[in-house]
């Protein structure tokens, strides 16, 4: 990750053996989660990936993790629809945090907003602590972060 960038631009800071959220930027991220919370899911969708709502498809698996369509485009998927709220909250606040967020390709966009879920230190859910799962694994090989209170997986 851009670790340097990020700091520079006070999302992160580096302690002593570890890289954190600033208290700032986790305030502004949580504030957009909870904006976006108070909207329908499916018209916020439409207008962030610019598709039509009457054709966004908001589809919960057998295993639990939701893929979001619209009309026959897989537009991602993702453990639970808290953590779409998450990213897309993620992407509006970096857009607006990161001064190199304009230089980034959107693979690049992505797997940023993917690795910052993981400093999620309370659930968007329900405020309780969250803990990362190390014998449970995603398929790319990242510990599972699932709330204990609420059992929201967000990674
Ligand atoms: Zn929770």
């Amino acid at each position: 990750m851009v670790v340097a960038a990020l700091t520079a631009a006070d999302i992160v800071t580096e302690t002593a053996d570890d890289v954190v959220l600033t208290d700032e930027f986790r305030a502004a991220w949580r504030g957009e989660i909870d904006r976006l919370q108070a909207l329908d899911r499916a018209s916020y969708l439409a207008s962030f990936f610019e598709a039509d709502r009457e054709t966004m498809r908001i589809e919960k698996n057998p295993d639990g993790s939701v893929t979001v369509r619209a009309d026959r485009d897989h537009l991602g998927e993702w453990p639970s629809t808290m953590a779409i709220d998450a990213d897309v909250a993620a992407f509006l606040t970096l857009q607006e945090w990161f001064p190199e967020w304009d230089e980034l390709t959107g693979g690049e966009r992505d797997s940023l907003v993917a690795q910052l879920r993981l400093f999620l230190e309370a659930c968007p859910a329900c405020e309780a602590d969250l803990t990362m799962e190390e014998s449970a694994m995603t398929p790319e090989g990242v510990p599972r972060v699932r709330c204990a209170d609420c059992d929201t997986t967000l990674v």
